[in-house]
């Protein structure tokens, strides 16, 4: 028995290990040189795996996908932390419950799994676009050296999401597969930046700078966190946790706020009291900062959402300083979004992932229309939808009414 894992991904690489563990022959192909570009990538600064955490709270972050929460149920952050040992890298879980690999970085694990999966038998194509399938229903790739073409016994698509298209996964799959009638959601940014008309002042002076240890929030979604402004809005951290509430609220509202509590462990009566001393004649600015600590990025955010006059009476800028409000504009371009939404619609899937347009044909990780936040959710998932991708093309195979 032989399979085709197109998708050298972190979903596409745990399904092949669980078909050559189950004895199937495989072959893993890829459009890219090398292998897992935006595995790596993602472990750049620190490759947060999963997450440990209460499985209440763990399953939440699914968003009430049911068919996705047993996947990743069956293979969650104890599952790959055992995984991972058995590749021989130890794990460190953060004090907020993130799990990484111990030298944080992602390669050292993918030197491992590339490892074992060619010990294995399984055999790794890499420059292989996979463009379809021809006539008789073979695969068929554009390569180097011209076009070639498989006929494996099963396939496993796992070709990504549709951001980053430079490590490989640009999406060009998604009219292939619509075109065999597949239903597949358009895509669109998650965990994403945000666009917001920032005044010439922030951009010059503060394009790059982090916000640190703020409450943010938006569409009833709060988060304690930082964020990090940028020359056309803000992202990263705290914006990615929010990111989904403010898609969907520009979704709704043709604009968004993102509130930001500039003071979160100082409360709102001693702002106020802190803003009521005499300030004699030190300025606006001395007085913010000595007072309450309020300066640079900080200050800067509060001159702009007040059109540069504060309120003079304490109470009122104490509650501008407790929920600076901020007007999102817009997403950031798809390509730059950590992951994305849209994809292969679970509907146009079995339990086992199977296509049920294409028996034979199964899918998994981004490129199925699944969301989740950063914090290892998002590989988490790929890695429990390559596991039961594999397990379901490795029972179709064995299946007598096949
Ligand atoms: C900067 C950054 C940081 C991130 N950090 C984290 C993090 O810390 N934690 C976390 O959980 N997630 C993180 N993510 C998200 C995570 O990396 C992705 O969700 C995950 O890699 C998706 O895995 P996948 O296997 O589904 O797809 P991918 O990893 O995208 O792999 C898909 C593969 O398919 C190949 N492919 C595509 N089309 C074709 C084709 N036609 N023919 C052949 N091959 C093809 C691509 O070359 C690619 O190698 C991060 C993402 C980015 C961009």
């Amino acid at each position: 028995m032989r399979a085709a894992v197109i998708g050298a991904g972190p979903a596409g690489l745990m399904a092949a290990e669980t078909l050559t563990a189950r004895g199937v022959d495989v072959d893993i192909y890829d459009a890219m040189p090398s292998f897992g570009r935006k595995f790596l990538m993602a472990g750049k600064s620190g490759l947060n795996i999963s997450h440990a955490e209460e499985r209440g709270v763990f399953l939440s972050r699914y968003r009430g996908n049911a068919l996705l929460q047993d996947m990743v149920r069956a293979f969650g952050s104890a599952e790959i932390v055992d995984w991972m040992a058995r590749l021989g890298i130890a794990a460190h879980t953060g004090p907020t419950g993130r799990v990484f690999p111990e030298m944080m970085k992602a390669s050292p694990l993918l030197r491992a799994w590339l490892v074992q999966l060619q010990e294995s038998g399984a055999v790794l194509h890499a420059r292989h676009r996979w463009q379809g399938w021809d006539g008789n229903g073979a695969l068929v790739f554009g390569t180097p050296v011209g076009e070639v073409t498989a006929s494996p016994d099963v396939t496993i698509l796992a070709l990504g999401g549709a951001s980053w298209k430079r490590l490989g996964s640009d999406g060009a799959w998604a009219s292939v597969l619509a075109a065999k009638g597949i239903d597949v959601a358009p895509f669109g940014p998650s965990n994403c930046g945000f666009h917001v008309e920032w005044s010439d002042h922030i951009r010059e002076k503060f394009a790059g700078a982090p916000v640190k240890s703020v409450r943010l929030w938006a569409d009833g979604v709060e988060t304690r966190s930082e964020f990090v402004i940028t020359q056309r809005g803000v992202e990263s951290g705290g914006i990615y946790t929010l990111s989904a509430a403010l898609v969907d609220e520009l979704q709704r509202a043709g604009t968004a706020t993102l509130f930001v509590d500039l003071l979160p462990d100082t409360d709102l009566p001693a702002i106020a009291a802190n803003l009521v001393r005499p300030r004699g004649k030190q300025s606006m600015a001395n007085h913010l900062r000595k007072s309450l600590g309020l300066s640079g990025v900080k200050l800067a955010l509060l001159h702009e959402t007040a059109d540069g006059a504060l309120p003079s009476e304490p109470e009122a800028l104490a509650w501008l300083i407790k929920a600076v409000p901020i007007r999102i504009s817009g997403t950031a371009p798809l390509d730059e979004a950590i992951s994305t939404t849209g994809g292969v619609a679970w509907a146009a899937l079995n339990d086992g992932l199977m296509v049920r347009e294409v028996p034979g044909v199964f899918c998994a990780g981004e490129m199925i229309d699944w969301d989740a936040p950063t914090g290892g959710y998002l590989i988490t998932a790929c890695l429990a939808t390559g596991k039961a991708a594999g397990e379901g093309a490795s029972d179709w195979l064995q299946a007598p009414s096949r």
